[in-house]
């Protein structure tokens, strides 16, 4: 009997490596190998339910592709080494460099994809082996302006209420976010709430799945949030329905909003709403026992990110819906750890809790318990500053588990970029698309080959286990900077499990010291804030006050900008990108899976009939596509989904939509452009695939 030669099976409980949902699941390990998952029902995020991202999450994990041993580049091509000769290298050229150009000479990239423990340790490495602030996590090109932008006005960058909670809620508005495909697992409790009666409000220029489920669908004109906003708080004062009680006891600024949101009554020129129709929403909202807004990308990567966060803010703080169950502002984090890369300071400016790195006394506490003199006091440079800097001052860079090259906005400046480096080290599973202009490539291991947590978008700090080994010579990528220290003999890196340095970190970071490994074994885990050992964790946020120093939530005035890049003469279509069901950032591991692929296995841009016809373009045919940045060829997908003059692209593919891209960046929080460009389309001469 085939069964029969099976000598070990297994389930190991641990947390999908996708998206921010953060949902449980077991992995089957059989006779040493995955071979599937299993759902873990007692997981109260997805109760069992997974996406096809999630049910397919082992299949590129034994992929032959793996990266297995380190590789140096030498004479342009490169060779397998061995761990020593790789680490010793890199110590030599890091300090080199250091010596001669000093700490703002060198740059550390590290991906939302890693672990809390990998994320704190690269962090912790750079500031006390090197004396740099240059540390930045890709949060900056996600969810920036919410860290900005929610911090301003409520005192923490944090989603503020849990997923389940969504079903207390009796109004929801989503906001530039297609959460089915995007975060299928949190659309699944909007379908629930959609059962109990729930109204369902989608804010979004495209007919995405997720308008489906809507009761209602304003059609935005790309990138004018905060016109959209500021026009329902001027209707929401204007009938008199905004909370009093709330604004005056929990809130100051209410002045500076109330004054700029006089000239937004009809903003219809702007957003392309009816004046009627968005005062229906604003109404619904105000009038709702419990009202939610949910926000993603849509919203954030624009250069008015932290603008658009800000005013959602000042929406749900003039309805009072904010720090009760039901009531609360959803921002949905793209990648797995997006929350717990900011939470752990993989930031130029914060330590882990973020506890900023320019207070003198916060600096001295991280000086005693990290056993150093002369941390730095000044901002490091962010991601894509730190791209822009390539060259001068940064000479060599660290990237650890992030492909520049299809992720961040203009890839051809970004290639021109990396290639200034006189050093460039990457870190990853897969020879990605930005591994080609390193000079060594560190072989590391993948999520269900390592013990480690994942916060997930609600503040859930997940367990992730290890259920198999790493392929070939790759090592856990903590294991690799512990290696590094101990070759620059620093100490403080003596760590032997992943649990040592979350306790290293708990112990710096107040809001996260009752968050042990063991409370962190039950499924349900815990929220932070949990700043003492038996607290019960903070599901909610804000209750009784907001998270800044004098406990009251911040308006802002906020005045619509249009973005950066608008469509004219000669670029006369509307760029805008995003994510697909089937496929994760830049495909690196769910372009190994080969269902994920058969479903969506290229590029294709959405472009609208009208256009179609009148450019004579056919559903299936190849166009050109050409920004001030690059050009690219793609396949249409003609629909009316897209609105006139307006196309979309999911992001996921190399030579496609960060080709065109723009690098222009929001002032408050550093995010490009990645969802507005301006683009000139016409039909190429190459024939596409029969579709
Ligand atoms: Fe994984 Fe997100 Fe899908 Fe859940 S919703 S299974 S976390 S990709």
């Amino acid at each position: 009997m085939k069964d029969a030669k099976i000598q070990e099976m297994r389930y190991v409980p641990t947390t999908c490596p996708y998206c921010g949902v953060g949902c449980g699941l077991n992995l089957v390990v059989i006779d040493g190998k995955l071979r599937g998952v299993e759902p873990w029902r007692r997981n109260p995020v997805n109760e069992g339910k997974l996406c096809p991202k999630g049910a397919t999450c082992w299949q590129f994990v034994h992929s032959p592709d793996r990266l297995a041993k380190p590789l140096i580049k030498k004479d342009g091509l490169f060779h397998e080494a061995g761990w020593d000769e790789a680490l010793d290298l890199i110590v030599s050229k890091f300090k080199d460099t250091i010596e001669s150009y000093g700490p703002k000479s060198l740059g550390f990239q590290v991906s939302c994809r890693t672990t809390n423990e990998e994320c704190y340790i690269m962090q912790k490495w750079a500031r006390v082996a090197f004396k740099t602030n240059n540390i930045d996590n890709c949060a900056r090109i996600c969810h920036g302006p919410t860290v900005v932008g929610l911090n301003m006005s409520f005192g923490s960058g944090a989603m503020t209420n849990t997923f389940e909670d969504l079903l207390n809620s009796d109004f929801i508005l989503i906001w530039g976010s297609n959460i089915i495909e995007a975060h299928p697992l949190v659309g699944r409790r909007i379908v629930q709430a959609k059962e109990k009666g729930t109204q369902v409000i989608v804010i979004d220029p495209r007919f995405s799945p997720t308008v489906r489920l809507a009761d209602t669908w304003l059609r935005i004109n790309p990138s004018t949030h905060t016109a959209l906003a500021n026009s329902m708080m001027y209707w929401i004062i204007k009938e008199g329905k905004h909370d009093k009680e709330f604004i005056n006891k929990r809130t100051k600024g209410f002045k500076d909003l109330e004054k700029t949101i006089r000239n937004y009554a009809d903003v219809e020129f702007i957003t392309g709403v009816p004046t009627e129709k968005l005062r229906e929403v604003a109404t619904g909202y105000a009038e709702a026992k419990n009202a939610a807004i949910i926000y993603c990308l849509g919203v954030t990567e624009l250069t008015t990110g932290t603008d658009n966060v800000q005013s959602l803010a000042n929406l749900s703080m003039l309805c009072g819906n904010i720090g009760r169950p039901g009531a609360g502002l959803y921002p949905l984090r793209g990648q797995n750890n997006v929350q717990g890369a900011c939470d752990m300071g993989a930031f130029p400016d914060i330590y882990s809790g973020y506890q900023e790195c320019m207070l003198p006394e916060m600096r001295k506490k991280m000086e005693d318990a990290w056993g150093v003199h002369d941390l730095p006091d000044w901002n490091g440079a962010t991601l894509t500053e730190q791209i822009t800097q390539c060259g001068d001052p940064i000479r060599a860079m660290y990237i650890l588990g992030l492909n520049p090259v299809v992720s961040y906005p203009d890839s051809n400046n970004v290639i021109s970029s990396l290639e200034k480096l006189d050093f460039l080290v990457v870190q990853d599973i897969f020879f990605s698309e930005t591994c080609k202009y390193a000079d060594v490539i560190l072989p590391g291991a993948c999520f269900a080959e390592k013990d480690g947590t994942f916060t997930n978008g609600e503040r859930r700090m997940n367990r992730v286990r290890k259920a198999v080994s790493p392929p070939g010579d790759a090592k856990v990528d903590w294991e690799i900077f512990v290696l590094l220290a101990k070759k620059m003999g620093i100490s403080g890196f003596e760590f032997n499990s992943a649990e040592e340095i979350w306790n290293d970190m708990r112990l710096v970071t107040p809001s996260m010291f009752g968050c042990t490994y063991e409370i962190m074994e039950k499924p349900e885990s815990v929220h932070w804030p949990c700043p003492t050992i038996g607290h019960p964790g903070t599901p909610i946020l804000h209750k009784e006050k907001f998270a800044t120093p004098d406990g009251l939530g911040t308006f802002a005035g906020i005045d619509y900008r249009p973005p950066a890049e608008v469509a004219d003469e000669e670029y006369k279509y509307t760029l805008m990108t995003g994510r697909v069901i089937f496929h994760y950032h830049t495909r690196t591991q769910t372009g190994r899976c080969s269902i994920l692929n058969y479903e969506v296995p290229s590029l294709y841009v959405q472009l609208n009939t009208e256009d179609a016809k009148e450019l004579k373009i056919k559903n299936g045919e190849t166009i050109k596509i050409r920004s001030r940045r690059g050009e690219i060829e793609t396949i249409a997908n003609v629909t009316d989904a897209v609105p006139r003059k307006v196309l979309f692209m999911p992001m996921h593919f190399d030579k496609g939509a960060n080709t065109l891209t723009n690098t222009a960046l929001d002032p408050l929080s550093g995010m490009p452009e990645l969802k507005h460009c301006a683009v000139a389309i016409e039909k190429s001469q190459r024939k596409g695939p029969d579709l």
